[in-house]
């Protein structure tokens, strides 16, 4: 496996996190660090670093992901008014960890594009 990242830590129970949902493969907990009134990370259990590394034969496991996300927006009731799942990829992307992570946004009306340099090119 990959160097070991906090995920790591918080899907063995090593380091707190407030867990909304688990399975065998998927585990769902709060960003530490909120960017909406509700966001949560939704993680599969097994290490994959970046998008750019998810095989053909991992594509149900990130598609649960999915299923995760929408299944905790019924649940939680803002599968209707709406959400936002982003998952960004290496240093451009703003990814910090490198553990796949669908993030969801959602409890208020987002904007797009999300950055005001979205349409820039790197020059
Ligand atoms: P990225 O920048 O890689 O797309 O997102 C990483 C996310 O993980 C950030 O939103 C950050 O706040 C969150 N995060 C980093 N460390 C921890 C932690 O120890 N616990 C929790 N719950 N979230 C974390």
């Amino acid at each position: 496996m990959s160097e070991a990242t906090i995920f790591d830590k918080i899907i063995s129970k090593e380091i707190p996190a407030t867990i909304i949902y688990e399975d065998d493969e998927v585990l769902a907990f709060n960003d530490i660090n909120p960017q909406a009134p509700i966001h949560f990370l939704v993680i599969p259990k097994i290490q994959i670093r970046t998008a750019n590394d998810i095989t053909v034969e991992q594509a149900q496991l990130v598609g649960k992901l999915y299923v995760a996300a929408a299944n905790i927006a019924k649940q939680m009731g803002f599968a209707e008014s709406g959400y936002r799942c982003v998952m960004n990829c290496n240093n451009d992307g703003g990814q910090t960890v490198y553990h796949i992570h669908l993030h969801v946004l959602a409890g208020k009306a987002m904007g797009w594009p999300p950055y005001q340099d979205t349409l820039k090119s790197k020059g």
